[in-house]
């Protein structure tokens, strides 16, 4: 690829990216009821087929867009990690609806307060839930995304090395600040590493 001039890669990558943006298939985690929304947006009315986007897998290695539509326990983290793994690159992630993003009104030990801290997202959605509309604005948002930095041997995610999401209060609260919170100590806490 090196040896290619430069002319030649970009309109390789012009290529790529016009099929990756445009045949985006989802690994849709629904747990709640965001989910609903979700599949109301495949549904006739909304018809996320005008965008490529109809194809909903359940297996991981057909996918290349998680789409994660609810609140996720705790205890779904490993799943959700390993599904996120078991997903081939150049793959991209929306967090849809309050609860993915942010844990919503579940302000808890037990529900996972933003995705983010588990996954890489490219686009949030907000709302409770978010409309359909929403969420095909949010794979048009992608869309243009993956055309302007997408690249055909997918440089753009060599800087994916370091952890960029919101980082532990622990590192800045002192011991007897910390809250230890009933359950596994080990997963359960928020505030502990
Ligand atoms: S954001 Fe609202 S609609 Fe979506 S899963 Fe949470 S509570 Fe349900």
């Amino acid at each position: 690829m090196a040896v290619m001039p430069d002319f030649l890669i970009t309109k390789l990558d012009w290529v790529a990216n016009l099929a990756r943006a445009n045949s985006l298939w989802p690994m849709p985690f629904a747990t709640a009821c965001c989910g609903i929304e979700l599949m109301a947006t495949a549904s006739s009315r909304y018809d996320i087929a005008r965008f490529g986007s109809e194809a909903m897998r359940f297996s991981p290695r057909q996918c290349d867009l998680m789409l994660v539509a609810g609140r996720v326990a705790m205890k779904m983290v490993p799943v959700l990690q390993r599904i996120w793994l078991q997903m081939p690159e150049p793959k991209w992630c929306i967090s849809m609806g309050a609860c993915a993003s942010s844990g919503g009104v579940f302000d808890t030990y037990a529900v996972v307060q933003g995705i983010d801290r588990f996954l890489p997202v490219d686009v949030y959605v907000p709302g409770c839930p978010p409309r359909p509309e929403q969420l095909i604005r949010a794979v048009i948002d992608l869309q243009e995304k993956i055309q302007a930095t997408g690249t055909v041997n997918a440089r753009e995610f060599t800087d994916r090395t370091t952890y960029e999401g919101p980082t532990s209060m622990i590192k800045t609260l002192e011991l007897d600040q910390t809250m230890v919170v009933p359950g596994d100590f080990n997963t359960a806490t928020r505030q502990r590493d």
